[in-house]
């Protein structure tokens, strides 16, 4: 417990002059996994957890993100989105809502939209979101290692395609030398013209975006983007901001999305809020996503004619840039429906 509510202590961070783990590795390291144990550490009744939804997807907490969870509040917003649930094991909802599956043209390699493919480049996340419309996917049969440069040069040789997008789970659980590696690969080829990284590493563990992954990025002749992924403004720490604003200098275009979750951010104050504060970050709200019907997450539901009226009421205050898309995903659909 000592160890888990320890200040952010960045003094080792990687550095490749040295053989210590860097930051963000250990902090993945040490996560929590266990419902229970989740409960103990932010003092609510460890009842609220429950075994067979973790049995069906795991709990995975690192403890810079347990930090920002309010001790003793058992509706706290970020614990609503980690911690497993009965209403999980109702069995309503589906294993493959978004239609990934069809989707797939090689193993880990999706394309629904003209021009731009979607690589599933690490099953591994940084934390286990309980709505993740993916917490069914056969991430074993992703690519993985040499198979991955296989991948993309498959994807670059391909001229229909112009953008690549790093996903997953989460794409910056790779090492920065491997990411290097795979995003020069797409920089040499002629038909590429864009890159994309859809991440929650940066929500999770800010330290995530090291000098490694300032230098790689900055040294890039494609654009880049990363689509971050915050819910809640308790989410967002100073060095998040800080860590967001390097990366932004680096030249990365910054864009968030959100999934509007019921009891965790579905009201127009804490959607606002939100993207006051992603601005501040240099971060582009994008998307707020209608949740997919995925199986276990149902009770996050939010019915749409409430979605439309909180975007409506965010309109109203906001800068026309600063309100997010609200759209939802359909299977076999050619784009994000708007709602
Ligand atoms: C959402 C999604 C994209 C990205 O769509 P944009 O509207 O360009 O952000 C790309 N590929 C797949 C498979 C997706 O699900
Ligand atoms: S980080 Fe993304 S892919 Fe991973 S569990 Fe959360 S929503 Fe799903």
């Amino acid at each position: 417990m000592a160890t888990i509510l320890a200040s952010n202590d960045d003094s080792v961070e990687g550095s490749s002059s040295t053989n210590r783990v860097p930051h963000w590795k250990a902090e993945m390291k040490q996560a929590v996994r266990s419902g229970r144990e989740l409960c103990e550490l932010v003092g609510v009744a460890r009842e609220i957890s429950n075994l067979s939804a973790e049995a069906d997807f795991p709990v995975f907490v690192p403890p810079s993100y347990v930090r920002k969870i309010e001790f003793g509040n058992s509706a706290d917003p970020l614990l609503k989105q980690v911690i497993g649930v009965s209403e999980e094991t109702q069995g309503f909802g589906q294993i493959d809502a978004v239609g990934d599956l069809p989707a797939q043209r090689a193993p880990g390699v999706l394309q629904k939209y003209a021009g731009r493919a979607l690589l599933i480049a690490s099953g591994t996340c940084a934390v286990n979101c309980r709505y993740c419309f993916r917490r069914h996917f056969p991430y074993d049969d992703a690519p993985k290692g040499k198979q991955l440069a296989a991948a993309i040069d498959q994807l670059t040789e391909d001229p229909a395609i112009e953008e690549v997008i790093f996903s997953g789970g989460d794409p910056l659980t790779l090492s920065d030398s491997t990411l290097a590696d795979l995003v020069a690969r797409c920089d040499s080829s002629t038909g590429l013209r864009r890159l994309r990284f859809h991440t929650r590493l940066p929500v999770v563990i800010p330290q995530r975006i090291n000098d490694e992954l300032l230098g790689w990025v900055g040294r890039l002749r494609l654009p880049i983007t990363f689509v971050m992924h915050f819910n809640h403004v308790n989410e967002i720490c100073d060095l998040a901001i800080q860590r967001l604003h390097a990366l932004h200098r680096a030249g990365a275009n910054l864009l968030n999305q959100t999934v509007l979750l019921k009891g965790v951010n579905d009201n127009p104050d804490a959607l606002c809020e939100l993207s006051n504060r992603m601005l501040d970050a240099r971060v582009m709200p994008y998307y707020l996503h209608q949740l997919d019907p995925v199986r276990g997450a149902m009770h996050f539901e939010v019915p749409v004619q409430k979605g439309r009226a909180i975007v409506d009421a965010m309109r109203k205050r906001l800068p026309g840039y600063a309100v997010p898309r609200y759209v939802c995903e359909t299977a076999g659909e050619q784009s994000k429906t708007p709602l």
